[in-house]
C-alpha cells in the first residue's frame, strides 16, 4: 500500500543537525516514527556501493514532506553493512518504497531496466552533504 504522502519527494534532516526527532524542523508538527527502507551509498575511496537499509530510524512529519533520520542509527547501518570494511563515508539517497515493487519481482535483484528500484529521492541531498559532520 502506498499512500499519497509516501510517494511525495521528501526533505531530509539528520537528527543531530536539527533539534532531535520529536519536532518537524520546518513546521514544528510532532514527528511520527515510521518503519521504512532507505537507499544508502557507502563510499570506499573512489568506488561506491549501494544497499538498502532500514527499517527504523526515520521520523516523518504528518503535515509536510519532511523526514528526520536518526544519525546514530544510520551510522550503525553503515558500520554493520557487508561493505563497511573500507567505507569512509556514506550518503542516504532517499526512501525505497518496497511496497511499490510488484509481487512477482520482489525476489529479483533490482535492475534499472527490468525491475527499477522505487526510489523516492531526498530533495535536499546537496545541502546535507555540505553540512555533514566529519
Ligand atoms: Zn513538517
Amino acid at each position: 500500500m502506498t499512500s499519497q504522502s509516501e510517494s511525495t519527494p521528501k526533505k531530509m534532516y539528520w537528527s543531530d543537525s536539527v533539534r532531535g526527532t520529536t519536532q518537524c524542523p520546518d513546521c514544528q508538527a510532532a514527528l511520527i516514527p515510521q518503519q521504512h527502507s532507505y537507499l544508502m551509498v557507502l563510499r570506499h575511496g573512489e568506488s561506491m556501493d549501494s544497499q538498502i537499509v532500514g527499517s527504523v530510524g526515520g521520523h516523518f512529519c504528518p503535515a509536510c514532506p519532511v523526514v528526520v533520520l536518526e544519525r546514530a542509527r544510520f551510522d550503525e547501518y553503515a558500520a554493520t553493512s557487508r561493505a563497511a570494511g573500507t567505507a569512509s563515508d556514506y550518503v542516504v539517497l532517499g526512501l525505497v518504497d518496497l511496497s511499490a515493487v510488484p509481487e512477482d519481482k520482489s525476489r529479483l535483484p533490482f535492475d534499472e531496466v527490468d525491475n527499477p528500484l522505487p526510489l523516492i529521492m531526498f530533495t535536499n541531498l546537496h545541502q546535507n552533504r555540505e553540512t555533514r559532520r566529519s
